[in-house]
């Protein structure tokens, strides 16, 4: 074994090639160009195979990370796409968007001295290559059942879901209101961080496996959950979290003061060709404007770098804490800078200014504080540090929370949460509600698709469970 792996002592730590910021402006496409089989197998190779391989204790998935590293750096790479499959329904998604910084890669046994092994972009090499190798089939169950599982919500937890209940051959129905599936993946996260074509074959493939899609299909508009307990024998609801958390400082109201998502989504449209009145009208449309971003989160980062391709006059992202504290990632902020984004760390807004559209930001400097009840250090404006940056378009990314699901779905028996998250049994995922389970974000609050493929492939685990119960009642 030593002779594949263990290069860590004499083999540095190399990313897949990135394209240059200016190369990056031009377009929405990926900013990281994948392995070729030399590096993908070299850079396997510089796995330490520890005893206690903590990249696998702090995958929320817990993908066998050594044994897939171990069989790329051996050249068994369609071995290693099943390894990397069994445990993951899109692992060549995660590769792309994990923070692997904080997860598998930052928990790396040699990345306090050698720096961690490439796991991400490892992952990504092996199922892009399975996909290009034709490795990747439709599912085709050994059975078909005569039950069948309405989902809601087409998004990582949901799909993850689907493919786990329809490997099993229950009958598998996704609602979903956007008119493409995959959530976020989709119409939040920018194609600069993962190519549309990427979900798209993921989701293909699981309509060739049988599974039905309701697309355009809003629960609470075209139907109530309790039509679609009717329906089926078991409900998932996955809606994930959409409404913007708002900010109370005068002027709020005025005119090109949006939403991330309202931004983020248009963006995603026009990058499928589609018609967008808000953005052909040149209003969700940065081009020439100075933008402000307000927030220091991914969805702030992916905000910035998606003005920055619309050929924007002036990007600036506004965060009340300093770089060191940001939620953030710090590849992502790099990226940000480089591509000419300016970070206005330790300031917030005091009021936005204009006539009937915002035209300035008046802000304040920050400093931190006596850090607060979790140990966070806590923002205090700084009297008298008032100053003004123009602004023609802000975007508010701070944090989502849930809709009011029990009034938008007619269901005022579904018990929520004080935060509007849905309340489930954590061993079941089942809700208060007979065969109605929740998973992702609805559950969490905003998080990080990983957890939401974990979720919905724990839930796919329950609703087999329940359905057999349930069939063995009639019989
Ligand atoms: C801008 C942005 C960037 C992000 N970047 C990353 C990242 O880099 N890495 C990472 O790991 N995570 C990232 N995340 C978080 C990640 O996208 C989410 O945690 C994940 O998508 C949650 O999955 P989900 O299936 O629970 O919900 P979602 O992906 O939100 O999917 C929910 C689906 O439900 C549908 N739906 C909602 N209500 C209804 C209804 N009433 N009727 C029918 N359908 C409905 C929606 O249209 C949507 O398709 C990002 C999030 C955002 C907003």
């Amino acid at each position: 074994m030593a002779e594949k792996l263990l290069k860590f002592v004499s083999l540095e730590q190399e990313m897949p090639l990135k394209r240059a910021a200016k190369q990056r402006l031009a377009d929405f496409r990926e900013v990281y160009a994948e392995f070729d089989t030399a590096s993908a197998t070299a850079q396997a190779s510089r796995c330490s195979q520890c005893g206690v391989p903590f990249c696998h204790i702090h995958c929320p998935l817990g993908n066998n990370i050594p044994d897939w590293l171990r069989l790329t750096a051996e050249g068994r790479l369609e071995e290693a796409f099943l390894m990397a499959s069994s445990t993951n329904n899109m692992p060549e998604i995660c590769g792309r968007i994990c923070p692997q910084d904080r997860l598998c890669e930052g928990n790396c046994v040699i990345e306090k001295d050698f720096d961690a092994v490439t796991i991400g972009s490892v992952e990504k090499y092996i199922v892009d290559t399975a996909w290009s190798e034709g490795w990747v089939r439709p599912i085709r169950p050994l059975v078909e059942l005569d039950q069948s599982v309405g989902i809601i919500g087409a998004g990582p937890a949901g799909l993850s879901a689907a493919e786990e209940l329809r490997k099993a051959g229950y009958q598998v129905h996704i609602y979903d209101r956007h008119d493409r599936a995959g959530g976020l993946l989709v119409y939040g996260i920018p194609g600069f961080k993962l190519e549309k074509d990427v979900v798209g074959r993921r989701t293909g493939r699981l309509e060739q496996s049988g599974i039905i899609f309701h697309l355009d299909f809003e629960i609470g508009r075209e139907a109530g959950l309790a039509d679609l307990r009717e329906k089926h024998d078991a409900i998932l609801i996955a809606t994930g979290v959409y409404r913007g958390r708002g900010l109370k400082v005068p002027g709020v109201g005025l005119g090109n003061i949006r939403e991330a998502l309202d931004y983020l989504i248009v963006s995603n449209k026009k990058g499928f060709g589609d018609k967008v009145p808000e953005y052909d009208n040149g209003n969700l449309d940065a081009k020439g404007k100075n933008v402000v971003v307000i927030g220091g989160g991914d969805t702030a980062m992916d905000c910035v770098r998606t003005a920055v391709r619309q050929g924007a006059k002036s990007v600036k992202c506004l965060y009340r804490r300093d770089r060191a504290n940001m939620p953030g990632s710090a590849r992502e902020v790099q990226n940000a800078e480089e591509e000419g984004v300016e970070f206005v760390w330790l300031s917030g807004p005091e009021a936005f200014v204009g006539k009937t559209a915002v035209e300035a930001v008046r802000a304040y400097k920050m400093r931190l504080g006596a850090p607060d009840a979790t140990g966070r250090q806590a923002p205090e404006p700084v009297p008298g540090s008032s100053y003004m940056m123009p602004c023609d378009l802000a975007i508010l990314a701070l944090g989502f929370e849930p809709e009011d699901l029990p009034a938008l779905f007619g269901a005022p028996e579904l018990r929520v949460s004080r935060w509007g998250t849905v309340t489930v049994d954590h061993a079941s995922m089942m809700s208060n509600l007979d065969g109605v389970f929740a998973a992702g974000d609805i559950v969490r609050g905003a998080s990080l698709v990983v957890w939401a493929i974990r979720d919905g492939r724990d839930a796919a685990s329950s609703i087999k469970t329940y359905l057999k119960t349930q069939k063995a009642k009639v019989a």
